[in-house]
């Protein structure tokens, strides 16, 4: 790619430098599923993401300075239209700031085993999809491609990062999960769960949000009107993707060593509607008019 030089490559997205310093983050169609990157690609998956990230970051901007420049910059190459953003450097911290408004995921695992997630200590007898009396700040160690990342308690951030640092990516993770579950709410969406990334531009500048952000990759929507806590939640997402490699029909063994079959075009089809579902559900625009499209 002319004037772009390659610097990573994670499970779903490529990273770019442009010759003027700048970062292009590039989206792709894979998925993931039971920790392994699947043989089927979801059409616009990377398009469908990328405009939801780029919807987030104008309506939080209120909220949390981001890293985004331009999704329509002439810098991005064709075939990466709408999947592309060039975003600003930025010093990243290496902590997976996360926040929970319900028990879901490794949440509830460790909360099963502990009763905290964390290090913060929670009621007695919560279940599965449960709403928390408040939402939690619940950080996890960044790791390397290929491991799990960990949850990590607070002081365990302020011993890596430093206490002014872990106390303003707890309460600016907590702000910005607020603000976009109460939008998420209102069009009938819970957001259970969500990780963001934050950096600075300089060390003793402000934090900026950096990453892709609220999307299905990096959070849990649930259908609001499914919600039914003591088992699993409907995702918006994955949960064709989920059902289907559980299911007899992919004689796929989670426990075993292979890796996941491709899956059946109808699976694949009805997967990349319900993220077009999601996007529009969550932005009332219409996904047709995204570029990249035509
Ligand atoms: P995974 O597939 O598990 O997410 P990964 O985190 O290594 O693996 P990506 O998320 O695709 O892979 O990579 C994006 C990388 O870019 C992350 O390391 C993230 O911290 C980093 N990053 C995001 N925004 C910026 C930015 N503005 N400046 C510098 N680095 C950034
Ligand atoms: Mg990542």
């Amino acid at each position: 790619m002319d004037g772009l030089t390659h610097v990573h490559s994670g499970k779903v997205r490529d990273l770019y430098r442009t010759d003027d310093g700048r970062l292009v983050m590039v989206a792709s169609d894979r998925i993931s599923a039971f920790d392994h990157v699947l043989a089927s690609p979801i059409a616009d998956k990377g398009r469908i993401l990328t405009a939801m990230s780029v919807w987030w970051f104008a309506t939080l901007a209120d909220v949390v300075p981001n890293h985004l420049i331009s999704a329509d910059d002439p810098v991005i190459p064709a075939a990466w239209r709408g999947r592309a953003l060039v975003c600003r450097p930025l010093q990243m911290i290496p902590v997976e700031a996360v926040a929970r408004g319900y028990l879901a995921g490794s949440g509830l695992l460790d909360y099963r085993a502990t009763g905290e997630i964390c290090g913060v200590a929670l009621p007695p007898g919560l279940v599965d999809g449960d709403r928390l009396p408040a939402p939690v700040f619940t950080p996890a160690s960044k790791a390397d491609l290929g491991e799990h990342d960990e949850n990590v308690s607070y002081a365990t951030v302020a011993a890596q990062v430093g206490e002014a640092t872990a106390s303003q990516l707890r309460d600016t993770t907590l702000a910005i999960y607020a603000a976009a579950s109460d939008i998420a709410r209102d069009r009938g969406v819970i957001l259970a769960d969500t990780k963001f990334e934050f950096g600075r531009t300089s060390p003793d500048g402000p934090l900026v949000l950096g990453d892709e952000v609220l999307t299905p990759d990096s959070s849990r929507f649930w259908p609001a009107d499914e919600w039914e806590p003591g088992r699993p939640q409907a995702s918006f997402d994955k949960q064709f993707v989920r059902n289907w490699l559980l299911s007899p029909a992919s004689g796929w063994d989670r426990n075993g060593t292979e890796a996941p079959p491709p899956l059946p075009d109808d699976v694949v089809a009805a997967t990349r509607d319900r993220y077009v579902q999601a996007y529009e559900r969550l932005t009332g625009l219409s996904f047709a008019d995204w570029p990249g499209g035509e």
